[in-house]
């Protein structure tokens, strides 16, 4: 949701005449890095490059192993390509569709070096369980920006964490993304490799740069997340008042855990029927994950993954949608829910029934 505010803020650098990598960059990282709690903040092009320098700052490379779950974008087993290491792709945990320690103990080897956990829809994973594994966690908080884990932002838990500010996530500035750390090490590693120039020449230099007037862009967000934030979860929970009725499967809610809602997601029965009739009547609906790693790779079974996959629908969820546009899906799904068969899931994280 860009406003004027969004505007002036970009206008202002690009009169300045400044509007490469500059001042406004490091004020946004430093004001993330505070916004969530860590020390160190590094801005780049994309949420895939954070990942792939957050990679090189912990030093993986050949032969290393990456743990990640299925259900989840390409990006983070492109990253793990990106630097030469093995992706090991885990099933996830149905009542909150993250990766969770159980599945990453399957694949746990001496070759492990990372996992990525994303916060899947806005929810954290389970992190405590997680980072009792000791293997360094860098959470991918693409689109848990807000996101609480015990009272604490998601962001700060791992070794490292990454965030994206593609156009539809969280907080937008077109493309781009950052590395949080609180490791100064890691984080003296990562500023060196995002830039190649006037460096000693050698492979692993990028040009990962965000540019003046799109950390401008993203400080002007941040000031409204915690709006954006209120406004989806006054969303969710209207939709979960009303879907609760039906024969569908709502979000679940926690004590210890807050979600920030960047997707709404049901378990339905008959995706497919239930996709056409909703958009029959005006409101286009998607499997909010194009398709899990592991369908693409056909090395690892994921059946929780495959659930997921089978019966979970995105319903559209922005801070910009209005109160008729809100009235205007409830009624729909009103109609569209009523036709619904029972639905329950059985299978959890550790893959029983
Ligand atoms: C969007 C997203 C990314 C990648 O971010 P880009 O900025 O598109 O490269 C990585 N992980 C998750 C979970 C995402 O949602």
């Amino acid at each position: 949701m860009i406003d004027q505010e969004d505007i002036k803020a970009v206008a202002e650098v690009l009169a300045s005449g400044m509007i490469a990598q500059g001042e406004k960059v490091k004020e946004f990282e430093n004001a993330l890095a505070r916004f969530v709690g860590a020390r160190y903040g590094v801005a780049v092009s994309s949420g895939t490059s954070a990942l792939h320098l957050a990679l090189l700052g912990l030093g993986v490379g050949a032969e290393d192993e990456v743990i990640m779950p299925s259900y989840v974008c390409s990006s983070p087993y492109l990253a793990t390509l990106h630097v030469g290491a093995v992706p090991k792709v885990v099933d996830i945990d149905l009542s909150d569709f993250n990766i969770c320690a159980a599945t990453v103990k399957e694949q746990l080897s001496p070759k492990t070096k990372a996992v990525i956990v994303p916060h899947m829809f806005g929810t954290p994973a389970e992190l405590d369980e997680l980072l009792e594994l000791e293997i360094p966690v860098i959470e991918d908080c693409a689109q848990s920006l807000g996101a609480e884990y015990k009272s604490r932002r998601v962001g700060g838990f791992g070794e490292l964490s990454t965030f994206s500010f593609y156009a539809t996530k969280m907080i937008a500035t077109g493309e781009g993304g950052m590395v949080l750390t609180n490791n100064k090490e890691i984080y003296a590693r990562i500023i060196d490799v995002r830039d190649y120039d006037n460096k000693p020449l050698t492979p692993t230099k990028y040009n990962y740069k965000m540019t003046d007037f799109q950390a401008a862009l993203g400080l002007s967000q941040l000031k409204k997340l915690q709006h954006f934030i209120e406004r989806r979860r006054q969303i969710a929970s209207l939709y979960t008042d009303r879907f609760s009725e039906y024969n569908v499967e709502v979000p679940r809610s926690y004590d210890h855990k807050k979600s920030v809602f960047y997707r709404y997601i049901v378990m339905v029965n008959e995706i497919e029927h239930i996709k056409k009739s909703g958009k029959e009547k005006g409101v286009t609906c998607e499997r909010p994950i194009f398709k899990p790693l592991h369908k693409s790779l056909q090395l690892f079974r994921c059946p929780n993954s495959d659930k997921a996959y089978d019966h979970a629908l995105s319903i559209p969820l922005y801070p910009s949608l209005s109160e008729r546009e809100i009235e205007h899906i409830l009624r729909i799904f009103d109609d569209v829910f009523a036709q619904c068969k029972p639905y329950s899931y059985g299978l959890h994280c550790d893959g029983k029934l």
